[in-house]
């Protein structure tokens, strides 16, 4: 039983690996853009990897961190992003029941939706932090796979037809709700406080949490952004104008509302009793 734990969770760890190498591919290639096809190539020499030099996390550890034709760094950002997906994809797929559990048909449907939106929010992640851009068609694609799986389940559950209270109807507006707030403070200071893209991933993580948890996720996006911004300024590394990108603390708020919604939910309620 351990066995078959372990081996469940370092197989999820390895696919998180890989889809955190594929996540920065897409995003250089499409920030510089450039087809998804052809091998990768170093980023100071401009020569091809070779595969064995091209496994996640592994060949930076070999390497020492040196690419091995021209000796140049090769930038801690590689190890470090293909270990956050990892770490991501084995908290989803433990949270989803998935390492501790047989899964019916159903859950596992919803841990391969909950991967790979994962793994569409984690690129939109990595994405803004380096170069603080929010690509528009990272949050369509991650909102069509977001309908899609709502929509199915909401054909597979009873109420179908019989209520507008339904789950999906409760995605929509947890959508509006976020993306609404946004929009309006977009439009009162024409983009100063909070940039269109913002606006877009509001409505896609206000759908994804949903109605009950939207204003949760708006006070926790906030209170996750001022912690670094706080420190930020008391250590003067920067200054009121300098602008930090947003879409990282809206994912990680995100997130932990997808993982441990109903925890803090109860939480919350608690504290407001
Ligand atoms: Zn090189």
């Amino acid at each position: 039983m351990i066995g078959l734990i372990l081996f469940k969770i370092i197989a999820v760890f390895i696919l998180g690996l890989i889809f955190g190498s594929f996540g920065q591919v897409v995003m250089e290639r499409g920030q510089n853009k450039k087809s998804l096809n052809g091998r990768s190539k170093c980023d100071s020499c401009g020569k091809k990897i070779a595969w064995y030099d091209n496994i996640p996390l592994l060949s930076y550890v070999f390497l020492r961190g040196e690419c091995r034709n021209c000796g140049k760094k090769i930038s801690w950002r590689y190890p470090a992003t293909e270990l956050l997906f990892g770490i991501v994809f084995v908290l989803v797929a433990w949270q989803k029941g998935f390492i501790f559990g047989w899964l019916d048909q159903r859950e596992l449907i919803d841990t391969i939706f909950y991967l790979a939106i994962s793994f569409v929010l984690l690129v939109i992640l990595i994405w803004d932090l380096r170069y603080m851009i929010i690509p528009d068609g990272l949050v369509v694609g991650g909102l069509v796979l977001a309908v899609i799986y709502f929509g199915y389940r909401y054909l597979i559950s009873p109420d179908f037809l019989m209520s507008v209270n339904t789950d999906l109807t409760r995605n929509f507006l947890g959508g509006l709700a976020v993306g609404g707030f946004f929009y309006v403070l977009f439009m009162v200071s024409r983009g100063r406080w909070i940039g269109g893209g913002d606006v877009k991933l509001g409505f896609l993580l206000g759908f994804l949490v949903g109605w009950k948890m939207s204003y949760l996720f708006l006070m926790l996006a906030y209170i996750l952004g001022a912690v670094p911004a706080v420190y930020l300024l008391l250590t003067k590394k920067v200054t009121a104008k300098t602008k930090i990108p947003f879409g990282p603390f809206l994912i990680l708020a995100g997130f932990i509302l997808m993982l441990w919604g109903e925890v803090v939910w109860s939480g919350w309620v608690w504290l407001m009793r």
